[in-house]
């Protein structure tokens, strides 16, 4: 999120279909934060100590399910390109980076209070009213019985309402920085400020001037996006790498944002992992005949991106390219595109691509002086390229993924049991396959067991389950997204073969224990 589309924040929403609902979940969103938890997806942090707001823990299964998603990311934008290369920056830069990318002075969002009921929010994501429109809330007048009584009031010049009570009532906007900010070095700022002001009688302004310019001397941020390591370190990777424009680097990682309003599970939260990749490309007077033109780029990764997510399951038909309307892109943007899901609460962003000119590195380069261009030697020519940026969240990502996939099928005709699927991309479910003997006797364990040593061995990841009825085996598994079951039965003994159930069919097939892997292997491909 750039400086200039926070500062516009406000415009923006107005342009999405529908405002975001601070008001309880959708039943689906209560289902799947219940599934998550049950199966080991994701737990709330410090649950034993009450938990903390907005913080995540990805339990055994959401670590695959996330690691998977990353892996295919990184696959698919590294691995399978010759134009990518990689990158693994520290998450602590030097606080001039946010100065010269504008997050120190503009990275704010408009903070507002609801006067009636105390909620507090982001203005720009509350729903959008006529100024002037007379509406009808709800203020609860006892609090002990939380009685409530209807009143009318006009819309403000900020034409919003609370989304939790419908007021039109609010406070003043106020700009609230998102950046955490922290020290280094081995002297407290307590120190210092105290060291400073001791004896001092400031108040109001000068006070707070003395206490930022203390605590600015160590002053450093936990990274908002990853993304502006790959600027500073532009020459370091194409000279090392040799790396002609159009290249990209990508790179992954935590970034941290003090979000006002932190919502919808794992969609919005204060720690998030990105996926980012800057593409550097010629600009417009550089483009040999023939070659892409940075729009023809812009469109390129759209496009691309848009389709990664069916590559990996998503139904085409809850996914969407949402180009950015001209009053809501940053001044030095040429254009924009969110790639977005149709979430339970309606569209929202899974995924945003910019083509931010030459913007960065210009930026980077007046705050350092130092020169950051490619020398283009057949053109014999300096220039800044022009930057298209894919920028991804991994969380959302697994969310959608985990959305996506979740299916509550009813009982087949006949049976009284139905079953909730998860059906994910055998590709990014945390279990590869779920090894049964059908009977705890008769040596089945024992083989069972053997089949599963052979996947651990190949560092296939599976699961060995001997509890309950098979029935109620492959019901879990279905829960866990596992794509394959294979059981040893009766015939093992005889002709070496077991079953394999396909999780979506529930089809099954005999093959030769022997062949297990191989199957396996061949079917995630
Ligand atoms: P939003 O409009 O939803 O606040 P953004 O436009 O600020 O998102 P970007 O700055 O473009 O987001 O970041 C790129 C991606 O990082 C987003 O598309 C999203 O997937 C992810 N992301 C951003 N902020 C968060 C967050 N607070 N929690 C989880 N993921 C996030």
């Amino acid at each position: 999120m750039s400086e200039q589309q926070q500062n516009q924040n406000q415009n923006q929403n107005k342009k999405k279909d529908k405002p975001v609902k601070a008001s309880a979940e959708p039943e689906i969103m209560e289902k799947i934060v219940s599934l998550c938890k049950q199966r080991g997806f994701v737990f709330q942090s410090s649950e034993i100590y009450g938990g903390l707001k907005s913080c995540y823990d990805y339990g055994p299964l959401g670590a695959e399910l996330k690691r998977n998603v990353k892996a295919e990311w990184w696959r698919t934008m590294v691995h399978g390109r010759e134009d990518v290369v990689g990158l693994d920056a520290s998450i602590i830069m030097h606080p001039d980076v946010w100065r010269a990318s504008g997050h120190l002075a503009g990275f704010s969002d408009p903070m507002v209070d609801c006067k009636d009921c105390k909620n507090r929010g982001r203005a720009d994501k509350w729903p959008q009213t006529a100024v002037g429109t007379e509406v009808e809330y709800k203020v609860i007048v006892d609090h002990q019985s939380g009685k409530k009584e209807t009143r009318k009031a006009a819309v403000g010049p900020l034409g919003i309402v609370c989304p939790v009570c419908g007021s039109p009532n609010m406070s003043d906007i106020r700009k609230f920085n998102l950046m955490f900010r922290t020290s280094l070095g081995s002297i407290d700022p307590i120190e210092t400020i105290s060291a400073r002001l001791d004896g001092k009688a400031l108040s109001g302004e000068a006070l707070k001037t003395a206490i930022a310019d203390a605590i600015g001397e160590t002053a450093v941020y936990l990274r908002p996006e990853t993304a502006q390591a790959m600027f500073t370190n532009f020459l370091n990777v194409q000279t090392s790498m040799r790396m002609k424009p159009p290249f990209g680097i990508a790179q992954q990682g935590k970034s941290f944002r003090n979000e006002i309003t932190v919502e919808h599970f794992t969609f919005r939260s204060c720690e998030f992992e990105q996926m980012e990749m800057e593409y550097f490309v010629p600009p417009p007077e550089y483009t040999s005949p023939g070659e892409r033109t940075d729009m023809q780029w812009y469109e390129y990764w759209c496009n691309e991106r848009l389709n990664w997510y069916s590559s990996l399951g998503i139904r085409k038909e809850k996914l969407r390219l949402r180009p950015h309307e001209t009053d809501e892109l940053a001044h030095y943007a040429k254009a924009c595109s969110d790639v977005e899901y149709d979430y339970p609460w309606g569209w929202g962003e899974l995924e945003g691509i910019a083509h931010r000119g030459d913007y960065d590195l210009k930026q980077h380069e007046k705050h350092s002086g130092k020169k950051l261009t490619f020398f283009d030697s057949q053109k014999n020519a300096h220039y800044h390229p022009y930057v298209i940026e894919p920028a991804a969240g991994a969380d959302r990502t697994a969310l959608a993924f985990l959305l996506d996939a979740y299916v509550e099928e009813p009982p087949p005709p006949g049976t009284n049991e139905g079953r909730t699927v998860l059906r994910f991309h055998p590709r990014l479910a945390p279990i590869k396959v779920a090894v049964f003997p059908l009977v705890k006797k008769d040596g089945m364990p024992e083989a069972a067991r053997k089949i599963v040593e052979q996947f651990y061995k190949h560092q296939i990841n599976a699961a060995y389950d001997e509890k309950d009825t098979v029935g109620r085996r492959y019901r879990r598994q279905d829960e866990c997204g596992t794509p394959y079951c294979i059981t040893v039965d009766g015939q093992t003994a005889q002709d070496g073969s077991v079953t394999i159930r396909e999780r979506d069919s529930m089809k099954q097939d005999r093959i030769q224990i022997a062949d297990a892997v191989e199957v396996v292997r061949k079917r995630l491909a």
